[in-house]
């Protein structure tokens, strides 16, 4: 497999564009004229340049409006096309695209179009060069490939071929399949882009809010199934508009297209083994079957502080890591890890955010097969010196710079606490509260970066993504979707934030970049740990007594059941299937904090229209803190 990436995908000037592009494993670009018209270098150096880093240019474009035009525009079209071959040639490419008319002088006929491609085609083959045609989603009188192909077909010249653009195909609904019926051979070129599915004018939603395949709602996996069962096995490339990549990094951009192209053509693989692709064999996505571990950075009083957090959780410390200054904090199933420790990753994490979560551990089936997938999505693998007897479990970098561990039972590596560990004698006065297991984590990250942490989870791990929804915080909006797992047995939100007015805004910029900004656990009975946890100094987050009237407006609840809920801050929800309590920690530090939540008969949700009086009782809190910001 070929990819390659159209330079106006990613942010930058043309020289960071291929530098990040080259870096990201692509073998090439399609390059866009008013790259290099920005440039100061002549199109021969710009050529050179663009070989030099390895990268081949594998397409030319745009030239427009050119087919179907009245005799004296005509003429001028043609004039048109031989100076874009001039510059094709000094450049270094020998395949121009050609997208569909939309000059309102076109006339039409699919006959007229394809003399004009042959004539064309005559022209380029004197110069060694190909041409491509494209119908956009918009043109004047082509608009779907299906007609663009009539054309290239009755224009029957070796040097004239189609390109078909999964966006201009699927944002029209037109079927995929139609593209299995195309030779291969005469597929010159294929571009893909995703889009979320929004209801607006075609070429507005084409120029700006295109993205990744894989980020998108669009049905990419059926339009590369049909174009790869033609036969064709050119170049796949990305050609994205996207207002809010043109402000992203290049680097970011580029390693997410990538894996988008790696991810997809691994799932048509998988759909068509029939076709047998030739491509790399890579472990299929893993399923993810619970968080063994979360690990904090921490120092001194701020550690202490934390421990105490836990402790009134109903957390016991059991346990101290063999040689370093590692923590282990245990209740139910959940494993919470307080690293204190002066060198290594989790030192320079703390150094750079603060308190926070810097290490996650998720149980899989095959802790090696899933950190191998991972680095054929382009993910770093993560290593860091292991002492004497202990364990190397399988990591990698996430895409905020965290850590992420794998542990499976297999090859033993779910035996790290009695392996790296000394336990510490019982406290058997200690209360447990009920929590049992770790039900989500919440990361909050720039609004930019949201579709780089879908990607990712969706990509590596056997993981789905929700529809987004908008959290209302009183000085700005969040953007939340969850990424589950089967059964819900991993959950994330991540959270985007767009201005450091919000809570998770604040909370980013205190951060200095992404970071856990909650944890929720999953209690068997929250009333129950409720009460265990006030006996043992929990503070919950106060809800007003407003809140509770407008539940029992909202929603059908026993008034006993309401003055328990009232009496321990509890917050509730229903959806279709089931209801769903939560209460919330006071924030600890930069607005870090811990939820317990109770789903009922399959309540789905994460309680999101709770979102906007729980973000106004925090806020309250920290103001009275002294935090001006907020
Ligand atoms: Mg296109
Ligand atoms: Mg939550």
């Amino acid at each position: 497999m070929k990819t390659a990436i159209a330079t106006v995908s990613i942010s930058g000037n043309l020289r960071e564009k291929l530098a990040a592009i080259a870096k990201a494993g692509f073998d090439g670009i399609e390059i866009f004229e008013q790259d290099f018209i920005a440039d100061t270098g002549s199109p021969r150096e710009i050529g050179k340049m663009i070989r030099d880093h390895g990268l081949e240019i594998m397409l030319f474009q745009p030239f427009r409006d050119f087919e179907g035009l009245p005799e004296a525009m005509r003429r001028k079209a043609f004039d048109r096309a031989e100076r874009k071959f001039d510059l094709m040639q000094e450049l270094g490419t020998d395949l121009v695209l050609v997208c569909s008319n939309v000059s309102p002088h076109a006339l039409g006929g699919i006959d007229r179009a394809a003399d004009d491609f042959r004539e064309l085609g005559d022209r380029a083959a004197k110069r060694g060069l190909r041409v491509g045609f494209e119908a956009l989603a918009w043109g004047r009188h082509i608009n779907d490939h299906r007609d663009a192909w009539e054309v290239v077909r009755r224009a029957d010249h070796a040097n004239i071929g189609l390109i078909v653009d999964s966006f201009h195909t699927l944002a029209r609904k037109i079927d995929p399949e139609t593209i299995r019926r195309i030779p291969g051979d005469k597929i010159f070129f294929v571009q893909l882009a995703d889009a979320p599915l929004i209801d607006m004018d075609l070429l507005y939603w084409s120029r700006h809010f295109r993205n990744m395949p894989g980020e998108g709602d669009l049905n990419l996996l059926g339009f590369m199934r049909a174009v790869t069962a033609t036969g064709y096995d050119g170049p796949l490339s990305l050609e994205i508009f996207n207002d809010q990549f043109r402000g992203g990094s290049p680097t970011g951009l580029a390693r997410d297209g990538h894996r988008s192209l790696v991810y997809l053509m691994d799932r048509v693989k998988r759909a068509e083994p029939d076709l047998s692709l030739d491509l790399p064999e890579i472990p299929d996505r893993m399923t993810v079957e619970g968080v063994e571990f979360i690990e904090f950075t921490s120092q001194g009083e701020e550690a202490d502080k934390l421990a105490e957090m836990l402790r009134v959780m109903g957390f016991r410390h059991v346990g101290n890591h063999k040689s370093k200054k590692v923590a282990l904090w245990r209740q139910g199933n959940i494993n919470i890890v307080i690293n204190t420790e002066t060198t290594g990753f989790a030192r320079s994490a703390y150094l750079t955010h603060g308190t926070g979560v810097c290490d996650i551990g998720l149980k899989v089936s095959d802790a090696g097969k899933t950190a191998q997938r991972a680095e054929a999505l382009g993910a770093t693998l993560f290593e860091q010196a292991v002492g004497p007897g202990e364990l190397t479990i399988p990591a990698i970098r996430s895409v905020g710079g965290s850590v992420m561990h794998f542990i499976d039972e297999a090859s033993g590596l779910s035996k790290v606490w009695e392996v790296e560990f000394e336990p510490l004698e019982k406290d058997l006065d200690a209360v447990d509260a009920g929590l049992v297991r770790v039900d989500h984590i919440a990361e909050t990250m720039d609004y930019d970066e949201m579709l780089s942490w879908s990607l990712f989870y969706t990509a590596i791990f056997n993981m789905e993504k929700s529809p987004m929804v908008d959290v209302i915080d009183p000085d700005g909006l969040v953007h939340s979707q969850a990424v589950e797992a089967a059964d819900g047995r991993f959950r994330m939100t991540l959270n985007g934030a767009e201005t450091h007015r919000t809570l998770a805004g604040h909370f980013l910029a205190d951060s200095f970049g992404s970071a856990v900004q909650h944890i929720a656990f999953a209690a068997e009975d929250i009333f129950a740990s409720a009460r265990a946890m006030a006996g043992l100094g929990f503070q919950a987050l106060p809800m007003p007594q407003n809140y509770y009237d407008d539940l029992a407006a909202r929603f059908e609840i026993a008034p006993d059941l309401l003055d328990r809920m009232k009496e321990l801050q509890i917050l509730y929800d229903e959806d279709e299937n089931g209801a769903f309590f939560q209460y919330y920690s006071r924030p600890y530090g930069d607005g870090l904090f811990f939820e317990i939540i109770q789903r009922r008969k399959g309540y789905s949700g994460y309680g999101a229209p709770n979102a906007p009086f729980r973000i106004s009782a925090q806020k309250r809190l920290m103001r009275q803190k002294g935090m001006p910001k907020l």
